[in-house]
């Protein structure tokens, strides 16, 4: 596709957009009692519009029902995750079963980790991003302390080559081979946070299962952005936020996938709770935990209705959208970012987009890495009604998200961008 710099073009690609009206189930943040442009759905997605509905359901069925909205609620709660399982299945590519939905995310990262790093003196090392989110650094750290080792010993990080942003898949693969005796797990984020690059989770999947390790991922920023496809990966395992690409609100419930293959091992250590027991007999109240099948034994306590009931609202409208469709949208939109900020004409030394410029290689959002004036480029932004985020020391992470940007979003964007540019390097 070809781009123009013009607000005709941008209206147009708008107007072609078979995605175009879902924006109209979202509320726009206001700033100065105008749409906000808002690009920062990588932090924190918008609010659909149907989430109060659905909390009032619920608040309903407890108002009218007490206790007995577990089995007669419109929603019985009992079984009110099992509401999620097809559709959180199509988000990460699983089959229903491998899916669930609870806790947060870096909880279900260390429920994932007490299971599945399980070191011994020959196999115990761990290889992960340089830079990962800290909550990964620190889950990881942890882990390997409880397990009476030291993280200097465990934990291989893999930077970028000298001069590159990106970590080469080849250069991953060689660290894993380099470890193929000692090597217990490698765990990475689908998408690096920092950088926006999407990592060829299946090559590194296959890699690490070539050396006899497991592999595992933190999908926070792909999950509802870029496609999955991990049952047919092989992976592992996995953990996800729903309040990032997922718009199910500040502290949304997490979710985590379990490989059907390991979905009743019964050799698997697990910390347990009555909502993993199997359902049959979790009231008996009996001692003996016997895990339900699948990811659902890994649950731990009765569901977060509240949190669970907004992201139910969202992932139904990101269901009717469609994964397929909106990432075609969402290349072309971070597509036409790209374009325009070229169009700036900075040079790199000053201004550099440090995500991958391949589509396959990134999801929505490019990170802008400014080396002049860039903490006070954002705040002219952000004073000109433009919501992003600022990452130390010096990145601008800016995130297109196909369900409810436009087009016409990101044109203004650049050309707020311009002007405040502009003024501040005269
Ligand atoms: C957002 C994010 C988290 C946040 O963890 P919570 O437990 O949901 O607070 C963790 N890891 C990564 C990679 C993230 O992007």
């Amino acid at each position: 596709m070809t781009y123009e710099n013009s607000l005709t073009f941008a209206r147009t690609c708008d107007q072609n957009d078979t995605l175009h009206s879902f924006r109209d189930r979202f509320y726009i943040p206001q700033v100065n009692g105008k749409d906000s442009i808002y690009l920062c759905g990588n932090s924190l997605g918008l609010q659909p519009k149907t989430v109060r509905a659905a909390l009032e359901q619920e608040l309903l069925d407890w108002q009218n029902l007490g206790v007995e909205g577990h089995f007669h609620g419109k929603n019985p709660w009992f079984k009110y995750h099992e509401l999620f399982s097809e559709k959180e299945s199509r988000i990460v590519g699983a089959q229903p079963g491998e899916v669930v939905v609870m806790n947060n995310l870096t909880t279900n990262l260390h429920l994932m980790l007490v299971s599945f790093y399980q070191p011994t003196p020959q196999r115990y090392r761990i290889i992960t991003e340089s830079g990962a989110f800290p909550s990964d650094q620190y889950a990881l750290e942890t882990q390997v302390k409880f397990h009476g080792y030291s993280p200097e010993d465990v934990i291989i990080e893999l930077k970028p080559r000298a001069g590159e942003c990106n970590l080469r898949t080849s250069d991953i693969e060689a660290v894993i081979a380099d470890n193929a005796g000692s090597l217990a797990l490698v765990l990475l984020g689908g998408i690096n946070y920092y950088t926006g690059q999407v990592f060829d989770l299946a090559a590194i999947t296959k890699a690490g299962h070539t050396v006899g390790a497991l592999v595992g991922f933190d999908l926070a920023h792909a999950a509802g952005n870029v496609i999955l496809q991990l049952h047919d990966w092989d992976v592992d395992f996995a953990v996800w936020c729903t309040y990032k690409y997922l718009n199910s609100g500040p502290g949304g419930v997490g979710a985590a996938f379990v490989h059907e293959k390991h979905a009743s091992n019964p050799d698997l250590p697990r910390f347990a709770g009555w909502w993993g027991h199997s359902q049959e007999e979790r009231f008996q109240m009996k001692k003996g935990f016997i895990p339900m099948i699948g990811a659902a034994g890994w649950q731990l306590s009765n569901g977060a209705i509240l949190t669970m009931a907004a992201h139910k609202a969202a992932l139904d409208i990101f269901d009717e959208a469609g994964m397929p469709a909106l990432r075609r949208k969402s290349e072309q939109l971070t597509s036409y970012l790209e374009f325009l900020i070229q169009e700036l004409r900075i040079p790199e030394n000053i201004l550099q987009i440090i995500t991958p410029s391949e589509s396959a290689a990134r999801g929505c959002q490019l990170s802008l890495l400014i080396h002049q004036n860039g903490r006070a480029l954002f705040e002219k932004l952000t004073a000109a009604g433009v919501i992003l985020d600022w990452r130390e020391p010096n990145v601008i992470r800016v995130a297109p998200v196909p369900l409810y940007n436009t087009f016409e979003d990101v044109y203004c964007f650049a050309k707020i961008f311009r002007k405040s540019w502009a003024e501040l390097n005269r």
